[in-house]
């Protein structure tokens, strides 16, 4: 796969693109491979916002949040960078980190609305992140306590975060939890939200494991690779 630097750089615009965060605000953070250092989206004046994140505005920290060789001049790190650097610190499993505000997603958090299973074969890998039941993080607490060893975390009122193996994980993570969200949404507009039945559940295991299936470290596995390819193409970023 291309360098991890790039590869951030991307994910912030295809995610950006999904509209999974709206304007300037969201950021996105990989470990670079077999070293304590990660390369994260900067902020600042100088910047156009997620879906424009171009290479040179990802810049290379510590996991205690000291930049290798500076910010260039009009970013800043993000001031939540925070979210990335104690999760990064607390989970060595974990290689990427996403943070984004998905406005669907948020409405179910400032409601207390439970984002339920309610489809299967539609999409297994979302119904694995519904049958999670993702952790609500409130401020005033630490995030990594929050979330714990779940892949994907809720922020009342704010937003999401999601972890992976790799950046196109997360990501992966990031835009199953939108449309789980959406879904529920649309869903609640028409009628009464029912989860599926627990035998269609069991029947798709299998399927929710294979899709959910890791690569190397670092590397996304075959079904999330392909997924991921799929909204790089969407989006316009592979041709
Ligand atoms: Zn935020």
């Amino acid at each position: 796969m291309t360098d991890p630097r790039a590869r951030v750089a991307k994910a912030c615009r295809v995610l950006g693109k999904m509209e999974l965060s709206r304007a300037l605000r969201g950021h996105i953070s990989a470990r670079i491979p077999k070293t304590e250092r990660i390369f994260i989206r900067a902020r600042g004046p100088a910047e156009s916002g997620v879906r424009y994140t171009a290479e040179d505005e990802v810049v290379e920290i510590d996991l205690e949040g000291r930049p290798a060789a500076g910010v260039p001049k009009g970013l800043r790190l993000p001031s939540e960078l925070h979210i990335h650097t104690e999760i990064l610190r607390a989970r060595p499993e974990v290689n990427a980190v996403v943070h984004m505000h998905p406005p669907t997603v948020v409405l179910f958090t400032v409601t207390g609305t439970p984002l339920l299973p309610i489809y299967g074969a539609y999409y297994p890998y979302g119904l694995s992140i519904a049958l999670e039941n993702p952790p609500t993080f409130e401020m005033g607490r630490e995030l990594s306590t929050a979330m714990a060893k779940a892949r994907a975390c809720l922020m009342r009122g704010h937003g999401i975060t999601t972890v992976g193996e790799s950046v196109e994980e997360a990501c992966v993570t990031a835009l199953s939890l939108n449309e789980l969200a959406t879904l529920n949404y649309q869903a609640r507009l028409l009628g009464q939200a029912r989860p599926i039945a627990d035998a269609g559940v069991e029947g798709l295991r299998p399927a929710m494991k294979r899709l959910g299936a890791r690569g190397a470290s670092g590397e996304p596995g075959d079904s999330i690779a392909t997924e991921w390819r799929y909204y790089c193409r969407l989006t316009g970023e592979d041709e």
